[in-house]
């Protein structure tokens, strides 16, 4: 389902708008833009590669950021020639990044596919788990938690096990959390999940406009919720 809000300033009336909109690339490499809807969906399976799209907003250069997540891709398609189809559909401000679940093999640096998803959780007693289902453990305090990623590149005959972590609650060190995993692996990439609050323009902290959010244009005034519609 798709929501669309409209915000509106009560000092200025400066107006922001923002929905939870997709993104795919058809065949001939026009990239569309479209509400998350069911009939946007079925559009998104059939391309080359789709994703969703997140805005920001950097008070420093009064420009919204858009960041386009691609979550499918097809194996034949190139990262660069996706990231340039996005690049040049406008000037917009745009951070374009790929979901971690892709994976290049670290040898010969093929496209893999996944095999294996699992999550993965130390809870505050120390104890590692690693499974399917993992809701009831995630209820109880937890020191991290994330996903875990199984490749093999049958050329290489090489295994490649990628742990991302989504929740730090104990703040471990990335050096530390890293001795823990590989404690229960061979072979391992870790990726801290990195929010993006980086402006690619400027290189200030991005923030996301919402209800209560400062007004970028007045600097005085509130954004408020004018209107707020939901599709399916
Ligand atoms: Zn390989
Ligand atoms: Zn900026
Ligand atoms: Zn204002």
């Amino acid at each position: 389902m798709g929501i669309h809000t409209e915000y509106s300033c009560e000092e200025c009336n400066f107006k922001y708008e923002d929905s939870s909109d997709i993104f795919w690339i058809d065949k001939a490499g026009n990239v569309h833009v479209g509400m998350l809807a069911v009939s946007s969906s079925d559009e998104a399976s059939k391309a080359l590669a789709s994703g969703g799209i997140y805005k920001y907003y950097c008070y420093n250069c009064n420009k919204p950021v858009y960041n386009f997540h691609v979550t499918e891709k097809s194996a034949e398609i190139p990262r660069e020639y996706i990231i340039s189809l996005i690049e040049k559909m406008d000037d917009n401000l745009k951070i374009i990044d790929f979901d971690s679940k892709f994976q290049n093999c670290i040898k010969c640096s093929k496209e893999l596919e996944l095999k294996l998803e699992k999550t993965f959780v130390l809870d505050s007693e120390g104890e590692f788990h690693v499974g399917d289902d993992m809701d009831d453990i995630l209820e109880m305090p937890t020191d991290f938690s994330g996903k875990y990623y199984g490749y093999y590149c049958k050329d290489c005959s090489k295994q490649i096990n990628k742990f991302v972590i989504y929740e730090n609650n104990a703040e471990l060190e990335d050096s530390l959390i890293k001795e823990i995993l590989q404690d229960h692996t061979n072979d391992l990439t870790v990726f801290i999940n990195g929010s993006y609050e980086y402006c690619p323009d400027c290189g200030d902290g991005l923030h996301v406009l919402s209800e209560d959010s400062l007004c970028p244009k007045c600097r005085i005034g509130v954004l408020k919720i004018e209107k707020r519609s939901f599709s399916d």
